[in-house]
C-alpha cells in the first residue's frame, strides 16, 4: 500500500500485534479506521529505540511514522519496571534478553535476573516481595502526532499499572510479560484477565484515558476545517 493522507485513518506506529489489538479496541468508539503501520507502508521506517525514556521512544516512533504516512499517528512505548532490578527492564523490556528477543526469551531473562536477586544477600524481604512476588509496574507512554498541523503537534500521555512479579506464569491472554504480572488488587495475572478486563486496568488503558482530550481536539479541528470549506 502507498502512503495514505486519509483523514479518516489513524495509523498505529507498531509492529507488535498485542499492542495493536489493544489499541484498536480502545479506539473502537472513535470514528477512525485504525491501521497498523505495516498495513499502510510496505517498508515501515526503521526506528532505533535508543531513547532514555518511554516518552523519547514513543515520540520518535510517532514522528517517523507520521512523516512517512502523512496521517494521524499514535505510538506506544511501554515496558515493565521491577523495583528490585532498579527499574529494569524498563525501556529495554522488548529487548531484555537480546535485540531480537521473543516474549519467551525476555520472560526467561526476567526470571534469571530475579533468581540472582533472590539468592543475593543484602536484599531485604520487603524489596524482594518475599512470599507474594516482586513489586513492579507496567508503564506506557502514548504519543500522538497530527501531520496536518503546522509546527510540532506532538503530545504524550502516560499510564502505569502496579503489581507483583510471580515466578509461576498463569493465564494465556495478552502478550509479553503478562503471565508473570499479578495486577494489584485482583489476585490475577494480566494474562488471566479477559481482553476487556485488561483494557480497563492496564497501563495502556490508563494512558489512553488521558489521551482522549487530545483525540477530541483533533476531531474538533477536522470538523472546523470541513465547516470552513463548505461556507
Ligand atoms: P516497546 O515495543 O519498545 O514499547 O517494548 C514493549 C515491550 O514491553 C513488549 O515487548 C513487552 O515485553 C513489554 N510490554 C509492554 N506492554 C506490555 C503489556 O501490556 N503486557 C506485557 N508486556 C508488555
Amino acid at each position: 500500500m502507498t502512503p495514505t493522507t486519509a483523514t479518516d485513518t489513524l495509523v498505529v506506529a507498531t509492529g507488535n500485534r498485542g499492542k495493536l489489538e489493544e489499541l484498536r479496541a480502545l479506539l473502537a468508539d472513535l470514528p477512525w479506521r485504525v491501521l497498523g503501520v505495516s498495513e499502510v507502508l510496505a517498508e515501515p521506517p526503521l526506528v532505533v529505540e535508543d531513547g532514555e525514556t518511554f516518552a523519547d521512544n514513543a515520540l520518535k516512533k510517532a514522528r517517523a511514522v507520521a512523516r512517512a504516512t502523512m496521517t494521524l499517528t499514535l505510538a506506544d512505548d511501554s515496558g515493565l519496571e521491577v523495583d528490585v532490578l532498579a527499574g529494569r527492564p524498563g525501556v529495554r523490556s522488548g529487548r531484555f534478553a537480546h535485540d531480537h528477543a521473543t516474549d519467551a526469551e525476555n520472560n526467561a531473562a526476567l526470571l534469571a535476573a530475579l533468581d540472582v536477586i533472590a539468592h543475593s544477600a543484602g536484599v531485604t524481604a520487603e524489596r524482594r516481595g518475599s512470599t507474594e512476588g516482586f513489586p513492579a509496574r507496567f508503564r506506557c507512554v502514548l504519543a500522538l502526532v497530527d501531520p496536518s498541523v503546522r509546527g510540532d503537534s506532538a503530545s504524550t500521555v502516560e499510564g502505569a499499572c502496579e503489581g507483583l512479579i510471580t515466578r509461576t506464569p498463569r493465564g494465556s491472554g495478552g502478550f509479553g510479560y503478562d503471565p508473570f504480572f499479578v495486577v494489584e488488587g485482583t489476585g490475577k495475572t494480566m494474562a488471566e484477565l479477559s481482553n476487556a478486563e485488561k483494557n480497563r486496568v492496564s497501563h495502556r488503558a490508563l494512558a489512553f484515558a488521558s489521551l482522549r482530550p487530545a483525540l477530541a481536539a483533533v476531531l474538533a479541528r477536522r470538523a472546523a476545517e470541513v465547516a470552513a470549506q463548505v461556507k
